[in-house]
């Protein structure tokens, strides 16, 4: 297993910025916007996008999460339906604009799963995704709108987002087989 750095600390703050002024840029009614992150990475990404959006935009966003679980040990068995478990949304969703915030985008499935227990909570007025690594090899017609690095990768590889929250530093790897 070779392993390649696609991302350090300053270039993961550089992404996110970006994301952040993309997101401003798809803004029409800022009352509007809601963040929801997903999984773990997902969740400490949307936290980090509204202190951006705060501190550099003058957007105070809500923040909700939801889980989903993979039932994969094992990125290459793609065949898996995600099911989410649970929902935080501390407001409602209907007629938000709401920006579905993810670490890695890959086959599309997850996002699936969490646009379905989106829909039950209420009605958004749209749905986008923020991805901070879109690796490609979608299954499914989703797209992100909002992407930090676009990386091309083997089906059978890895990306492995390491996040400070979680793991202490920021860092993005690419384990090559
Ligand atoms: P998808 O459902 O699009 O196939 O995969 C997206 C979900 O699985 C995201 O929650 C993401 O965190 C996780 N995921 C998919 N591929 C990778 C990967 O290569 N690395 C990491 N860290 N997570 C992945
Ligand atoms: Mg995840």
């Amino acid at each position: 297993i070779q392993e390649r750095i696609v991302m350090e600390h300053s270039e993961m703050e550089g992404a996110l910025r970006d994301m952040a002024r993309q997101i401003v840029r798809d803004l029409d009614d800022p009352e509007r916007l809601v963040l929801v992150g997903i999984h773990t990475g997902g969740v400490y990404l949307a936290q980090r996008l509204g202190q951006i959006l705060e501190r550099e935009h003058d957007l105070k966003v809500p923040i909700g999460t939801l889980d989903i679980n993979l039932y994969r040990d094992d990125w290459s068995r793609l065949h898996t339906q995600p099911v989410v478990r649970s929902t935080r949304l501390p407001f409602s969703v209907d007629d938000k604009d709401v920006v579905l915030v993810d670490d890695v985008l890959f086959t599309g499935r997850t996002i699936r799963a969490a646009l379905d227990a989106l829909m039950d909570y209420g009605r958004p007025r749209r749905v986008r995704v923020a991805a901070l690594v879109d690796r490609g090899h979608r299954e499914l017609p989703i797209c992100a709108h909002f992407v930090g690095l676009e990386l091309e990768t083997l089906p059978d590889e890895q990306v492995n987002v390491y996040l400070k929250e979680k793991d202490g530093s920021d860092r993005v790897v690419l384990e090559c087989r």
